[in-house]
């Protein structure tokens, strides 16, 4: 067990009682607690409209920290002890005048740091952020914390920045995307600017093409009132997809420090070939799933979901390609791709490497395909190389074969979850895995033109049956170049 470290702070979670606080942030935060990552004085005060006393919300958290744990991580001394840091106070954040009793219960700061965590619907962000200043919480030490999605378009990002902008700094300002937090996804970095083997292939010369898919096989479950206004493209590709694609394919940066990361994924985006008129309707799909069947199970269709609209028109599933104008990646497609109701739940990136530029071996081997790298985030986080190897027995006939790294196998230490690793640098105050307001201006920037030419179009989402791999025409998209989705189909 390492030694109890951090600094000793306030974490403060607007939204206490929500969905993203119960499966998420406790269970990370008691993660933080078992592993001796909080400071022995830090405290969590947990905020709602819902009325609770103290023993009431700590019987609520820990029937959920309880089934979100990994089994057999819950333990009921680390409990009480973690328990004891937790407390609740009924507010409702759009009334300032309910601030003082906040900050009466935080009671004196003296330099301490605070962390506010915003886990309510983004319509709330500005209120909180301005009532938490005249209350007098708004201070040097005290960071927010924005959960996503930020805006449906650059002009209300833009507005949700501006009002947070006049109270918190840039640098006190974290918006989280938790793909960044995930292991699999740091360990691309570490893959690409922690061995000499890839980088020099890492271009257009070698590399075919990219794709990045984050498919879910859940359909949109309790979320229908919020989902009917985002759609696939607001709530994945804005954020998760474009900053996995910086990930990809952004430059080295000098040093690992948060400017310098983000430089460097900000160009990123701001190379895209933007993506408007005609262009949306040749580079994109955008889908809606209907009723359809899983392993004999009947899966509505979108429509009939709670809280949806019947004649709703919003997007469930989107794939595009996506071009980045530089030098390193001229001429080279990524292919994003999300959905939700899909046969499979995996999220994984793709790099495709050219094949051999000459057929050394007789027919009858495998074709030699380029090598391929697979970096898979979710269920499990793995990276996988496919290599060409000789068949056992005569001839020189080639057979693919993988190298595996599984994390589970290889770091026998439990995995992080996102959410912790992203805490523990919310209250250290590194933000090198948040987006600072220019990355998310230049998403924004990027999406909006593909949302209009769908508004412009007035052509309804492609159907594609619940429980599929979404609609045709996602796969037509790759096919035009011969390119073909990695997935195991049946
Ligand atoms: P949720 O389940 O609806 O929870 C909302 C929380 O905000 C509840 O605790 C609610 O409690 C509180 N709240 C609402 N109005 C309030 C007010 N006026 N004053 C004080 N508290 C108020 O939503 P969620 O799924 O947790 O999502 C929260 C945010 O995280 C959203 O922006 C969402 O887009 C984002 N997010 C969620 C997930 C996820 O997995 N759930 C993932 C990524 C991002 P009361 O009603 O008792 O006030």
């Amino acid at each position: 067990m390492s030694a109890q470290r951090g600094l000793a702070c306030d974490i403060v979670v607007f939204g206490g009682t929500g969905d993203l606080a119960m499966r998420k942030l406790l269970p990370a935060l008691y993660y933080l607690h078992k592993d001796r990552h909080l400071h022995a004085e830090t405290r969590i005060l947990s905020l709602a409209r819902a009325k609770h006393d103290i023993d009431s919300y700590r019987r609520l958290v820990q029937r959920h920290v309880s089934q979100y744990v990994t089994q057999g991580d819950f333990d009921p001394t680390v409990w009480e002890q973690f328990a004891q840091r937790l407390d609740y106070l009924s507010l409702d954040v759009s009334q300032r005048v309910a601030f003082p009793r906040l900050a009466k219960a935080l009671g004196e700061s003296a330099g301490r740091v605070r962390v506010f965590y915003l886990a309510t619907m983004p319509n709330l962000f500005a209120a909180t952020a301005k009532h938490l200043a005249s209350a007098g919480l708004a201070n040097d030490n005290a960071r927010i914390v924005l959960e996503k999605p930020l805006g449906e378009s650059l002009e209300t990002a833009n507005q949700i920045n501006d009002q947070i902008g006049t109270v918190f700094d840039e640098s006190r300002v974290f918006r989280i995307d938790h793909y960044l937090g995930k292991e699999a996804v740091q360990n691309l970095m570490a893959l690409r600017f922690g061995n000499a083997l890839f980088e020099p292939l890492w271009r257009n010369a070698h590399i075919d093409h990219v794709q990045i898919s984050v498919l879910e096989k859940v359909g949109v479950e309790n979320r229908g009132d919020y989902y009917d206004n985002a759609g696939a493209i607001r709530d994945m590709v804005q954020n998760h997809l474009l900053q996995l694609l910086c990930l990809v394919a952004m430059e080295a940066p000098v040093h690992f420090e948060p400017e310098a990361v983000r430089n460097e994924k900000l160009k990123i985006l701001e190379a895209l070939r933007p993506i408007t008129g005609m262009d949306v309707q040749d580079h994109t799909v955008r889908g809606q799933y209907s009723k359809g069947k899983r392993a004999g199970e009947v899966l509505p269709a979108y429509y009939f979901e709670k809280s949806v609209d019947h004649d709703s028109n919003t997007e469930t599933f989107v794939a595009l390609k996506a071009e980045i104008d530089n030098w390193r990646w001229a001429g080279v497609p990524f292919y994003l791709r999300t959905g939700k109701s899909l046969a499979q739940r995996k999220s994984e990136i793709v790099i495709q490497f050219k094949a051999v530029p000459h057929r050394l071996f007789p027919q009858g081997s495998d074709r030699p395909a380029g090598n391929r790298l697979v970096i898979r985030l979710q269920p499990d986080e793995s990276i996988s190389l496919s290599l060409m190897a000789k068949s056992p027995g005569r001839g020189m006939a080639l057979q693919e074969v993988d190298l595996d790294l599984n994390f589970a196998d290889a770091f026998k230490r439990r995995r992080w979850d996102a959410y912790e690793r992203l805490l523990l640098d919310v209250i250290e105050g590194d933000a090198t895995l948040f987006m600072r307001r220019d990355e998310i201006e230049a998403a924004w920037q990027w999406v909006d033109p593909i949302i209009q030419g769908w508004q412009d179009c007035y052509r309804s989402p492609k159907r594609y049956a619940a429980g599929s791999w979404g609609p045709d025409a996602a796969d037509s998209l790759l096919e035009r170049l011969g390119h073909a989705w990695l997935d195991e189909r049946s």
